[in-house]
């Protein structure tokens, strides 16, 4: 059940891809900038070279001229040396090296001025001309990794996510994942018009629910809340979570989303060592940074499964990554189809948010009470 070799290096190159259309991309954009500020390309090509100066002085203090011109040589594009701002900054920042003398730090001093001055410029000639302060920089779909898949030789997040997707590539739910957004979301979907049971309306209390899943998304991460949605069929839980799991996708985070069905055969599967090793599903499962699991309650649901399940709710609880339950069930109906232990941790640590919408027949009669009251009045 793991990735095979040729899944990974699928993943590998589509990395080398993303880079490459980040660095096309950004050649495109300087040469957009180029084209309108005049002296632009002056001052970013000093600024290149200062780097490159202040750079050669830091690495190459006390080597060989020979590994200077060597490193020199090496990092080149075009006769043009690359060195990033980043990496700059960086050697910058090292220690200095012992033996330096007053005089090399003043140097290093001046050349640090002149190259603050000339970013200073390049910011207003951008700004002069409407464009972004980032304009002429590379914009990493992934800023922790810049695109690279590793982060001090761990896989990030966004390399995980890709294996996650890769595998569960055939799932019909991701598909979903495009149209189903906050954008999207018909709040005039619910009525708007509230029954005299009822303290706020249906689309009131839709409000207030999207607001916090926004807020949810906004400041997620390891040991957010834990969210059960309640709701009858139509009023909109599926879609209410892949708003979120796919705003936490956009947001570089690692997110499974499995029906309740698929998440129970995996848990068997696992059980049962049916799945072989551990860089299967099961693994992807636990290991995500957020687990949808869809429509609790159509699983074939059993003593073991129940017991499976709850193990699988514990160690996402114990360590501290956040799950999704959408439902049809109402909380009796959870009480009557699983064990004491699977209830009182669901209750016990996630924020129930119950959806609901008046039916066709009720949100007529509705209408019709408010009709009424409106002619009295
Ligand atoms: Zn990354």
């Amino acid at each position: 059940m793991s990735l095979t070799n040729p899944q990974v290096e699928k993943i590998m190159r589509e990395y080398d891809k993303i880079r490459a259309d980040a660095w096309a991309d950004r050649e495109r954009r300087i040469k957009e900038a180029y084209s309108l500020i005049p002296g632009l390309k002056e001052t970013e090509q000093e600024i290149a070279d200062l780097l490159f100066e202040r750079a050669k002085g830091r690495l190459f203090r006390d080597s060989s001229e020979a590994d200077a011109q060597r490193a020199a040589s090496a990092g080149t594009d075009g006769g043009r040396v690359v060195i990033s701002e980043a990496d700059a900054e960086r050697i910058d920042d090292a220690k200095p090296v012992a033996g330096e003398t007053a005089g090399i730090l003043r140097d290093a001093d001046a050349l640090k001025l002149r190259i603050q001055a000339l970013q200073r410029r390049r910011r207003e000639l951008l700004a002069g001309a409407g464009l972004p302060p980032d304009q002429l920089d590379i914009r990493y779909r992934c800023p922790i990794c810049r695109d690279t898949g590793y982060v001090d030789g761990r896989k990030c997040r966004c390399f995980r996510q890709a294996e996650s997707d890769l595998f569960f590539a055939e799932q019909p739910i991701r598909a979903k994942l495009k149209t189903d957004n906050f954008e999207n979301f018909r709040l005039d979907f619910y009525e708007s018009a509230k029954s005299d049971e009822d303290t706020e309306s249906p689309r009131e209390h839709m409000e207030d629910i999207l607001d916090y899943s926004e807020g949810y998304v906004g400041t997620f991460g390891m040991n957010s809340e834990n969210l059960l949605i309640l709701g009858a069929t139509g009023t909109g839980k599926t879609f209410l979570s892949h708003c979120i799991a796919g705003a936490l996708i956009e947001k570089g985070f690692a997110v499974v989303l499995l029906s309740a069905d698929e998440l129970f055969r995996i848990l068997a599967d696992h059980a049962l060592r049916r799945d072989g090793d551990d860089e299967g599903a099961y693994r992807f499962a636990m290991e995500s940074d957020f687990l949808v699991i869809d429509d609790l309650g159509t699983e074939v649901n059993n003593t073991m499964s129940n017991s499976q399940l709850f193990s699988c709710i514990e160690k996402r609880i114990q360590t501290g990554r956040p799950t999704l339950i959408s439902t049809n069930l109402s909380l009796k109906e959870i009480r009557d189809n699983y064990t004491d232990r699977v209830v009182s941790r669901i209750i016990g640590s996630y924020r129930i948010l119950k959806l609901f919408n008046y039916d066709s027949d009720i949100r007529l009669k509705v209408r019709q009470e408010r009709q009424r009251r409106e002619e009295n009045e």
